[in-house]
């Protein structure tokens, strides 16, 4: 299969324009307690701010607002352990369209609820999420829905690098910018983005490495691999690489790293400490990738990515529980 056709700046500057409407910028800033843990600056995008508590609805409001009224009356199916679920279901309420949803069994209680409450149909399908595609696939050939692949879909590429053109817009001299990747949308947006805005800042990408398929995938030069998937980290968890966003991670990334499930948890206790800032796992792991290699990022200005904030009651408690960086004061 061929990948789709590949998003460009012109593309995230159309998105730019088609969110105005709808969603403000989110907030940038570092924190003196969090740069002191850090021994860099870092500053922390807040895209646990959105309204459905992470970046996606970009990508979801981008696609809505791109469709045309009889493709939107139709609707949009989407699979997802959460996060894509709640920007699709998000952006089909905002336009008017139907959504269906299908999560694997067994999903994220607050997730499966936020979708339920956006008004989309929910289906729990499947032990995993490629079980969970498939069934999605089968009902939106059944009933004339518009499939929705969380990756290798331009508009939301194009609709996630919004939050790439905001950081570069405060941020322009940045060193370096780290991006969680599950299936990589965000991670190719940052690339496309960066290119065009701040060649000089390095992207660098992290992956859980319990789950590396999309790492993997990059460092053997971009066919797109399969790999063990058993991160906990819910958004990071994909089993394989995609071909577009490999395709812009290709010349886009200066590097892409592993943390553990153990390393991630321990950077989300650090930002509600150090930065009050309620992140999931997911939105976590830039942090983590920058606490876990001092040496790399001493000194330097740096952004991470805090894509979500959508964490179970049952990841936060567990995060309390769980292993802790050392409080750390400047100078
Ligand atoms: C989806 C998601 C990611 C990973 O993004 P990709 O674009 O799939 O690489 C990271 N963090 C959160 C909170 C997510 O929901």
């Amino acid at each position: 299969m061929s990948s789709p056709r590949r998003p460009t700046i012109t593309d995230a500057l159309r998105a730019r324009r088609l969110l105005a409407d709808h969603l403000p910028p989110t907030p940038m800033w570092s924190y003196p307690a969090l740069d002191a843990t850090a021994g860099a600056t870092v500053l922390v995008k807040h895209e646990n701010a959105q309204p459905t508590g992470a970046f996606k609805v970009r990508g979801g409001l981008t696609l809505l607002a791109g469709m045309d009224g009889a493709e939107r009356a139709r609707g949009v199916v989407g699979y997802s352990t959460g996060n894509h679920a709640q920007s699709l279901a998000y952006a089909a309420a905002r336009f008017g369209a139907p959504c269906a949803i299908v999560m694997p069994e067994r999903p994220n209680p607050a997730k499966a609820h936020a979708v339920r409450a956006m008004g989309a149909e929910l289906i729990e399908a499947g032990a995993d999420l490629g079980e969970a595609a498939e069934r999605a696939a089968a009902l939106a050939a059944e009933r004339g829905m518009r499939l929705v692949s969380a990756a290798d879909e331009p508009d939301l590429i194009a609709g996630v690098a919004t939050a790439y053109l905001e950081v570069f817009d405060r941020e322009p001299g940045l060193d370096a910018l780290v991006v969680p990747v599950g299936g990589g949308s965000g991670a190719a947006a940052a690339c496309l983005v960066a290119a065009a805005l701040a060649p000089r800042c390095e992207v660098i990408a992290v992956q859980a490495a319990a789950s590396p398929a999309a790492h993997d995938t990059w460092h053997a030069g971009g066919a797109p691999l399969t790999r063990p998937n058993r991160t906990r980290v819910e958004g990071l968890a994909t089993g394989r690489g995609f071909a577009l966003t490999q395709e812009l991670m290709r010349g886009g990334l200066a590097d892409f790293v592993l943390v553990g499930d153990d390393d991630i948890a321990a950077a989300q206790w650090a930002l509600m400490r150090d930065a009050h800032t309620l992140a999931e796992g997911a939105g976590a792991a830039a942090l983590a990738a920058v606490l876990t290699r001092p040496a790399r990022f001493a000194g330097r200005r740096v952004a991470v990515m805090c894509s979500g904030g959508n964490a179970s009651e049952h990841e936060i408690l567990a995060c309390g529980r769980g292993p802790r960086i050392a409080r750390r004061t400047a100078g």
